[in-house]
Formats: C-alpha cells, structure tokens, sequence
C-alpha cells in the first residue's frame, strides 16, 4: 500500500485567500509595510488576548526571538540547556558567547531533567533554556526551584508549546521570558515569524528596541540591537491564522487520539499520552521504536515509510550535542547524555497536520504493523 502523494510530517495550514486580499489591498493603499505598524500592533494586542499572556513581542523569526531575550536579560557565561531539541535552542546561546552546557532528558516527555540541573551549575552559570519539546510542559515547578536557589535566570524555548495550558494557565507564563516560533512548519504560522513573551512593561519596551537596532526614539540608541521586526503582510496574515486556530487543534486532536487507539499493543511501539490538566495542541506524533521488541530498527522503519511515500521526521535527531559545532564540548559526552542518546535513536514523528485523512493515518499504521 503505498500513497499516490507524498505525505509529509507537517502541511501548513493558510489562512483563506479571500480573506487575506482586502487586508493586502489596505496595507498597498496605506503604503505602510513595517516598523511597528496597524497590523502589527492589532497581532500584539489579539496574540497576548488569545494565548493569555501579558506582554508579546513580535518577531521575524523564533530564533532572533531567542538570540534577543537572551540579550535582554544579559546571560553570559554558562547556559544549562537539553541537546534534545532543534539545533536554534543551542545556535541561540553561541550567538552571544555564551558556553552551552548540555543536560540530560527525563524519558517521560523528553524535557530538560530538573533532577540533573543542580550537578551541572557552576560559579559560571547564569541561566537555564529549557524547551517544552512536543509542547509537552516542562518540569516548571522544579526549574524555577532551582533558578531561584541558585539566583538562575529562566527561558523557556517554547517554539512547540503555541496555545499549550497548564491548569487553565498559559505554559508561556512561566520564567523570566518564553520565546514562539511561527515558522510554517509550526502548529501556528505567519509563514516566518515568533515573539517573545515576558512579564512587565519594562521589559517589553527593551526588547522592541532591541528588535529595532536598538533605537528608543528617532535619534537615541540604547543598545546594540539587531533587525529583527515582524512586517505588517505576516502580521495581517498572523491576524487570519488566529480565527481558526482552535478549530485546527481539534482536528490535530482527532488525529493523535486515531494514532493511539490504532498503536495500541503494536509490540515495540510507544508513544506519548497526554498530561492530567494541560490542555495540548498536538503539534507533533512522536512514536519510539524498541528494536529488539519491535524486530526492525527505527531507520529500517523510517526508510520503509520513505519508500511508501509517508515522510516522518526524526525529531531530534542527531542530539544537538552531535553535531560537530558542539560534539567538543564536555557535557556533549555520550556518558553525560544516555537518556537523550537513546530516544534520538528510537524517535519518529509521524505526520500530523489538520487536513491529514483518517485513511491515511490507517495507511500509516498499518505499514508500522506489517
Ligand atoms: C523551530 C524552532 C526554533 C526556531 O524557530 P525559527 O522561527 O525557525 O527561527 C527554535 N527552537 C525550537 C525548539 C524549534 O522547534
């Protein structure tokens, strides 16, 4: 059984072309195109309504987003973080000189495991980038015990975790900042794009000058700033995508509970299920294959949904700290990571995406099956 079209992890979801039409004719007649503009400032004010938080920044993309909160709170030094995520989360800290230091997964939801951060801080060590992998929360009780004992600094990477709840609380409110990524392969798009999110007024004024080059007014600059401003057509388009946002995760939602009910007792196969109390946004279906029970490794399993057409993702792998920019490093030591190494070698994400057909997630199971 193979699929006629190619099925990949993810699909875009774009907001109406009739609706987004009128909303480029008005931004050609106001001629208007960014630095802080309508759409921009409607996208702020309805983002930070919708997701619950207080203050959002806009950005271009989620890894300038990441590079300036880290410049906001002026982390140097030493960095906690986990290997187990996209290459950003690190790329992010070399940016500004800062020295990563990998620590290990928990195998619940493959976050940043509380229980090894204490034995990795040093006199060095100003601040923890834990990242809400899948969009499952992180630890945050336990980090931010941590943090506050040792006077850490908290950011959360949370480019997975877009409309993710915790007791009826947005994930986006813990920690000093928490970064979106609004990349097209995100659960929710504006094509490029991400915001950082943070607590008070103060800080939110800095960080869109730091997005600016720095500029507070036409001929003060604060700071070395970078360019890293959001345009006003992703902030029109950002503005359509919120509408249907909620509709979309409930058809991702129909889509992760088909994939259990069908893995269900497939030998070697598991997968995640849910938290008590955070309301999910399904962004991601990682399976994890057990070679020995399962009888096939996962690159054989990866390879045979390849030649049927099905393209997973081995998110993540290879580890951040395997590649060759960080491999140097000491905590990117294979003994410092067991539990990181070993789910980046049994990991596939299975495509999920709203407009998936429930035909073809048969199709997908049972090529896992047989
Ligand atoms: C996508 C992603 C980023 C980078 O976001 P961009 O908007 O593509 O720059 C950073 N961290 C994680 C975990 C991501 O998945």
């Amino acid at each position: 059984m193979k699929s006629q079209k190619k099925i990949l992890v993810t699909q875009p979801v774009l907001p109406p072309l009739e609706e987004f039409i009128p909303l480029l004719e008005d931004i050609w007649e106001s001629k208007w195109l960014t630095n802080n503009g309508k759409y921009h400032q409607e996208f702020e004010k309805q983002l930070a309504d919708f997701l619950g938080v207080k203050y959002i920044s806009l950005f271009s993309n989620g890894t300038l987003a990441l590079i300036s909160a880290l410049q906001e709170l002026r982390i140097t030094g030493e960095v906690i973080t986990t290997p187990y995520s996209f290459v950003a989360t690190t790329h992010a800290l070399w940016w500004n000189g800062i020295k990563p230091v990998f620590v290990d997964i928990e195998p619940k939801h493959c976050n940043l495991d509380p229980e090894k951060i204490e034995a990795a801080i040093t006199p060095k060590t100003t601040a923890i980038v834990p990242v809400h992998v899948y969009g499952n929360p992180c630890n945050v009780e336990a980090t931010q015990k941590i943090a506050d004992k040792y006077g850490l600094k908290v950011i959360y990477d949370a480019a997975h975790a877009f409309g993710v709840e915790k007791s009826g609380n947005s994930v986006l409110n813990y920690g000093d900042i928490s970064v979106l990524s609004f990349h097209a392969t995100k659960v929710f798009n504006t094509i490029e794009g991400g915001a950082v999110i943070c607590h008070d007024e103060e800080t939110k004024k800095r960080i869109d000058y730091l997005k600016n080059f720095g500029f507070a007014g036409e001929t003060k600059v604060i700071a070395p700033g970078i360019n890293a401003k959001m345009n006003e057509l992703q902030a029109a388009y950002g503005l359509l995508q919120l509408k249907t946002f909620d509709e979309q995760i409930t058809k991702r939602k129909i889509i992760a509970d088909t994939y259990r009910e069908l893995l269900t007792n497939v030998e070697g196969i598991s997968f995640l299920k849910d938290i008590d109390g955070v309301k999910h946004n399904y962004a991601y279906f990682p399976i994890f294959v057990d070679e020995k029970k399962y009888g096939m490794s996962r690159d054989k399993l990866y390879e045979k949904l390849k030649e049927h057409n099905i393209f997973g993702r081995r998110y993540f792998y290879p580890l951040i700290s395997n590649f060759s920019t960080y491999q140097g490093l000491e905590s990117a030591r294979f003994s410092n990571l067991p539990v990181a190494n070993k789910i980046a070698d049994e990991v596939i994400c299975l495509p999920i995406y709203p407009e998936l057909e429930i035909e073809n997630i048969k199709m997908i199971v049972d090529l896992i099956k047989f």
